[in-house]
C-alpha cells in the first residue's frame, strides 16, 4: 500500500480524497504535522493561499512540508496549493514554501472569467481533460527543470519538476480523475525507487 495524504488545513479537502481511491492506496487527511511521517506523498489542495500560508504559519507546517518534499516525496498542489509551491509570486517579494521553480500569478484571469470549466490536453495525462477554473492563478514562468504539462490560450496551467507537479486548476472537482491518477503513480513510482535504494544500502 502507499500513504497519500490531503492537507487539510483548509480547502477542497473530500473532492482531492476521492479522486486519489485506487485498489493500493490509503488516502489520509492530514490536520496534524506527525501525520506526515507516514506519508509516501502529499495533496495540497485549493482554497485561499493568503488563509492557507496563514494556517500552515500558526500549526507549524512551514518546514515539515519543505523538508517533506526536500526528502523526494511527491507533492501535487492544485490552485492555491500550487501558489503555496512556487519559488515567486508576481508582485510579491517571494514565493512561500519556493519548493519548485516557477514564478505565479495569483487571480491572473480578472473577474470576466472568475470561474470556468473546460478541457485540456495534458501530456502524459491525456486529452480533453476536465478542468475547472475557479479564481485561478498562471504560470507565468518556469525554470529549464520544470516541464510544462498543459497550455490554456498560450499561458501554463499544468507543470512538473521531478516529484513535484501543480495545476491551477481544480480537477478533483470533476469526475475525471486522470490527473490524480497521474500522481498516484508517481507517488508509486517514488516509493519503488525509495526501497531500491535502500535494498542496496
Ligand atoms: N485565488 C486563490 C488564491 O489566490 C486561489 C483560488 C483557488 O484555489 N481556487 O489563493
Amino acid at each position: 500500500m502507499i500513504k497519500i495524504g490531503v492537507l487539510a488545513l483548509q480547502g477542497a479537502v473530500r473532492e482531492h480524497v476521492k479522486s486519489l481511491q485506487a485498489p493500493d492506496v490509503e488516502v489520509k487527511v492530514v490536520k496534524r504535522v506527525e501525520q506526515l511521517a507516514e506519508l509516501d506523498g502529499l495533496v495540497f489542495p485549493g482554497g485561499e493561499s493568503t488563509t492557507m500560508r496563514r494556517l500552515v504559519g500558526k500549526y507549524g507546517f512551514f518546514e515539515p512540508l519543505q523538508q517533506f518534499a526536500e526528502a523526494g516525496k511527491p507533492v501535487f498542489g492544485t490552485c492555491a496549493g500550487l501558489i503555496l509551491m512556487a519559488e515567486d509570486i508576481k508582485g510579491e517579494p517571494r514565493g512561500y514554501l519556493q519548493l519548485m521553480d516557477m514564478e505565479v500569478q495569483r487571480n491572473a484571469f480578472g473577474r470576466q472569467r472568475e470561474s470556468f470549466e473546460t478541457k485540456l490536453f495534458v501530456k502524459d495525462v491525456g486529452e480533453e481533460v476536465e478542468a475547472v477554473f475557479i479564481r485561478a492563478p498562471l504560470i507565468t514562468g518556469v525554470g529549464k527543470e520544470v516541464d510544462v504539462l498543459s497550455e490554456y490560450e498560450g499561458e501554463i496551467v499544468a507543470a512538473r519538476q521531478s516529484h513535484l507537479l501543480a495545476c491551477s486548476f481544480h480537477p478533483e472537482l470533476t469526475e475525471d480523475a486522470r490527473f490524480h491518477q497521474y500522481f498516484v503513480q508517481m507517488v508509486r513510482e517514488s516509493k519503488e525507487t525509495t526501497a531500491d535504494s535502500m535494498a542496496v544500502t
